[in-house]
C-alpha cells in the first residue's frame, strides 16, 4: 500500500519511530502521564506560565471580548488592536524599533530566512540550528553554508569565500537540544565585517537568560547590535505564537514578503491576550528568571554528579547524551518506571550518534524534585550500562548529520 507500512516498519527497525504520549491536565512540574503521576522534565513551559491563573484568565478575557479567531491574515481583514498592542510591548521588551507577530516560531523562521535571502545569496547557518531555520534556508533558494557548531573560524572562511553573496547569518541563541549558547559577540563582529545581516533565534533564551529574561543577546550585552531577533510565545511565555523584532524598514519588508505572514491566519485573540499577560508577569516577577537559572544549575550539577555526559549546557536545557537511539529510548522508558518523564530525542532532531534525553528545568520545580529526578535517571542509566562518554567521535557524528556534513550546500 504505497509503501506506508514499509516506511513505518523501517522507522521501527531503526529505533526512530515516534508516538504521542497522553498527558492529562496542564503542563505543570508534575503531570499525569498514561494514568500515572510523573515528574515532568521535558517541557518548555520554563516559567510555569502556561497554566498560570492570570495567563489563563487573560486568554479567557480576550476570547470573550475579541472572539476565538482572527478571521484571516492581517493583510486581508486587518490587524486587531490586540495584535498591535502585543507588538508594541514586544518591541519595547526587546529594545527594538518594531515587532511583528507570526503564527509560530516555525513559521517565523521559515518566513524570515526566505524573505531576507534568495537565489544567488548565501545564508550561513550553525550546524545545530533548529529545523525551522534549516527549512527556511531550503525555502529561500539561497545557497547555505553550514558552519560547524559555534565555530567562528569556519564561519569566517565561508564568509570570505562567499564575498558579496553573503547575505544572512542565522543562529539559535540557546541551542534547543544542547542548552549551550551561540558565540554572539563574535557573530556580531563577523556580520558587521562582512556586511551581512545577523538573525538570532531566542526560542529558548526569552524568559530564561539576560536581565528580565530578555534573552541571550541581552545577556551578552548586545541589545541593539543584532539585526533580527526571533522569539516564540510558546515556550517560556507559555502560550502559542511567535514574534520578530527588527528595524522598522526590515519589519516592513517582512510584512510584504514573508509568506507565512501573508498566507496564514493571524494569531487568535486568546493567544495574544495570554502573551500580553505573560509579558507583564515576566516584567513584574524577575525572580522567576532567577529561579529558572538556579534550577537549571541544580539539574545540570545533579546529572553530572551521577556521572552522566551533559555536554556544554549552560542553561535550563540539559542533554544526557546516550548515542544510540534505541538505548536512548530504553533509558527514557526506564526513567519513566521510576516516575520521571524526560523524552528521548533522536535523529533527525539531533545528529545521528547523539541520541539523548533532553531534560529541561522549570522555575516551579522544587530543588528536591530535580535532585530526585537526576538520581532516577542516573540509576536507570547505570542499569542499562550507560555512562559518560557514550557519544560518537565528533567527526563521525558530523558526517552523519541528517542535513549532510558542514560546508557549502548549493540550492537545488
Ligand atoms: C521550538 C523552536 C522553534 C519553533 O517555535 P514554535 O513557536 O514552537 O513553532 C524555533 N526555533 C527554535 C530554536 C526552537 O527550539
Amino acid at each position: 500500500m504505497s509503501g506506508i507500512e514499509e516506511r513505518l516498519a523501517e522507522l521501527r527497525r531503526a529505533g526512530l519511530h515516534r508516538r504521542r504520549r497522553l498527558i492529562e491536565g496542564p503542563q505543570g512540574p508534575r503531570v499525569c502521564l498514561d494514568g500515572a503521576e510523573v515528574l515532568l522534565l521535558c517541557s518548555n513551559n520554563y516559567l510555569g506560565l502556561a497554566d498560570h491563573p492570570r495567563v489563563r484568565q487573560a486568554a479567557a478575557d480576550a476570547a470573550e471580548r475579541y472572539g476565538a479567531g482572527a478571521g484571516a491574515s492581517r493583510l486581508i481583514s486587518g490587524s486587531m488592536e490586540l495584535h498591535r498592542k502585543l507588538e508594541g510591548r514586544l518591541a519595547e521588551f526587546e529594545g527594538a524599533e518594531a515587532a511583528l507577530l507570526f503564527g509560530s516560531g516555525y513559521l517565523a523562521n521559515t518566513g524570515i530566512v526566505a524573505a531576507l535571502a534568495g537565489a544567488g545569496d548565501v545564508v550561513f547557518s550553525d550546524e545545530l540550528n533548529h529545523a525551522s531555520i534549516v527549512d527556511g534556508c531550503r525555502l529561500s533558494r539561497a545557497d547555505t553554508f553550514v558552519y560547524r557548531h559555534r565555530d567562528l573560524e569556519h564561519l569566517e572562511r565561508g564568509l570570505r569565500e562567499a564575498g558579496s553573496r553573503a547575505r544572512l547569518i542565522v543562529t539559535d541563541g540557546v541551542f534547543s537540544m544542547d542548552g549551550d549558547v551561540a558565540p554572539l559577540s563574535g557573530l556580531v563582529e563577523l556580520a558587521r565585517r562582512h556586511g551581512c545581516l545577523l538573525a538570532v533565534d531566542e526560542a529558548h533564551g526569552t524568559g530564561a537568560l539576560g536581565p528580565g529574561g530578555r534573552g541571550s543577546v541581552a545577556a551578552a550585552g548586545l541589545s541593539g547590535e543584532v539585526d533580527v531577533i526571533i522569539g516564540t510565545l510558546g515556550k517560556a511565555l507559555g502560550g502559542y505564537g511567535a514574534y520578530v523584532c527588527a528595524s522598522a524598514p526590515l519589519i516592513d519588508l517582512l510584512v510584504n514578503t514573508a509568506r507565512p505572514l501573508i498566507f496564514s491566519t493571524a494569531p487568535p485573540p486568546p493567544s495574544v491576550g495570554a502573551a500580553l499577560e505573560a509579558l507583564s508577569l515576566l516584567a513584574s516577577r524577575p525572580g522567576l528568571v532567577e529561579q529558572l537559572r538556579r534550577n537549571g544549575d541544580t539539574l545540570r550539577e545533579a546529572l553530572a554528579a551521577e556521572g552522566l555526559e551533559v555536554g556544554d549546557s549552560r542553561t535550563q536545557i540539559v542533554p544526557v547524551i546516550v548515542g544510540d537511539p534505541r538505548r536512548a529510548m530504553a533509558l527514557c522508558e526506564r526513567a519513566l518506571e521510576g516516575g520521571v518523564f524526560a523524552q528521548a530525542i533522536r535523529p533527525p532532531t539531533v545528529p545521528a550518534g547523539s541520541s539523548r534525553l533532553r531534560l529541561t528545568a522549570m522555575a516551579n520545580h522544587r530543588v528536591d524534585e530535580l535532585r530526585a529526578g537526576a538520581l532516577v535517571i542516573g540509576r536507570a542509566a547505570r542499569s542499562l550500562g550507560i555512562g559518560g562518554g557514550a557519544t560518537m567521535p565528533d567527526e563521525l557524528s558530523r558526517a552523519a548529520r541528517p542535513e549532510g556534513p558542514a560546508g557549502l550546500r548549493r540550492a537545488a
